[in-house]
């Protein structure tokens, strides 16, 4: 089945009582016994469970090809939470450019609580292996990587991680399913911030973890997602359930229009980088064939000049919204330094875009004015 069909078969849900096409959303908070003190919708109390957050974590594993799906109420709590399904003492690995919060979360909340970690170049296979101890538990990839676009080899870095008894988890807000599935390439959790692309409409905070397997460290998150209660409202899973309805078409269209937006700017006198997996020149063209369907609609470029350069040119934007997040119909454009922190290694004149639905001529059209020297 074609990934288009998929998402609708995977967030397809016939209600019985009133065959309505579109699911009903679910707000109670809590479901009653029969007179044998049974629950006959095996629903208890909307905190481990309810029916509409069920529905979610079954279309997101069917989408990443995974056993079973865990929803959060954001990215950040799905990725605490696999942090503290480890042990102090354990030693995780990640990337030195991946999501300035993934980075904040091991430095400012779980060193302190006695994890330890390594950031190294993914790219670098050999830095990878040699970053592996006999504690790591988990190698944490990001591909393409935020805010660099840098690509990840995931079938070898699963290997290594796999050789030193260590998990590999893939963060794939990027790509999306649409794009890529870690789980295919011998990954075995991928996590998902999907307020970005599977929401699509910049109106949801949520987060998820899929699996490959249904084992005890699984289990383990889902005592923790119901105990610790870091769990989505059942509006906010209908809201990503409509959005992925969507998603294929979305990334489509967004996907040409930054290869257009991508192609303008490569090679003009005011950028000095363009970073897009779409373009002709790109050292990995062979990986980025292998693993994705496409180069998505995620690019950063780095303005000529520093970090002054770079806001000049934000500033003169007009259809570009400036703000943080991605993955929304509406095109955003930001300076990544300014948000990040202590830790950062984001060049400071580079600017993160996050392409929308608007006409691709119209976004260049506004580049192209901004890039207008002594304007
Ligand atoms: C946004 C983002 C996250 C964090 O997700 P939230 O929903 O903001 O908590 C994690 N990883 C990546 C790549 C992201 O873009």
């Amino acid at each position: 089945m074609h990934f288009d069909t998929l998402a609708l078969q995977a967030t397809h849900q016939h209600d019985p009582t009133t065959g309505a096409v579109v699911p009903p959303i679910h707000l109670s908070t809590t479901f009653e016994r029969n007179e044998a003190n049974e629950l006959p919708g095996n629903y208890l109390y909307a905190r481990p469970n309810n029916p509409n957050r069920e529905a979610l974590e079954r279309s997101l594993a069917t989408l990443e090809g995974g056993a079973t799906g865990i929803a959060f109420s954001s990215g950040q709590a799905a990725i605490m939470t696999l942090f503290q399904a480890l042990r102090p003492g354990d030693h995780v690995v990640l990337a030195h450019d991946g999501f300035y919060g993934t980075t904040s979360l091991l430095e400012d909340v779980f060193h302190p609580w006695g994890l330890t970690y390594t950031r190294v170049d993914m790219t670098n296979i050999d830095a990878v292996r040699s970053s592996i101890h006999e504690n790591t538990r988990i190698v944490w990839v990001e591909t393409p990587s935020n805010p660099t676009l840098a690509i990840v080899d995931l079938l070898t870095i699963a290997r290594i991680a796999h050789d030193g008894g260590a998990l590999c988890v893939c963060d794939n807000t990027w790509a999306t399913p649409a794009l890529q599935r870690p789980l295919d390439l011998n990954c075995d959790i991928v996590m998902h911030s999907t307020t970005k692309y599977l929401s699509g409409h910049s109106d949801v905070i949520g987060g998820a973890l899929i699996f490959k397997r249904n084992d005890t460290f699984t289990q383990r998150i889902r005592q923790l997602q119901s105990v610790s209660g870091a769990v989505p409202s059942p509006f906010d899973c209908w809201l990503v359930m409509r959005g992925i309805k969507t998603l294929g078409v979305r990334v489509r269209a967004q996907t040409i229009t930054a290869q257009a937006v991508a192609e303008f700017l490569d090679g003009h006198p005011m950028i000095e980088r363009v970073n897009y997996p779409g373009l002709a020149n790109h050292p990995d063209r062979q990986l980025i064939k292998q693993q994705m369907n496409g180069p998505g609609a995620m690019l950063s470029i780095q303005v000529t000049g520093g970090a002054e350069e770079a806001l000049t040119v934000l500033g003169r934007l007009r259809l570009f919204r400036r703000a943080t997040s991605l993955g929304g119909v509406e095109s955003l454009i930001e300076h990544r330094a300014s948000v990040e922190g202590p830790l950062s290694t984001t060049p400071p004149n580079l600017l993160r875009i996050s392409i929308g639905l608007e006409h691709a001529e119209d976004l260049i059209g506004d580049l192209a004015q901004a890039l207008t020297p002594g304007r």
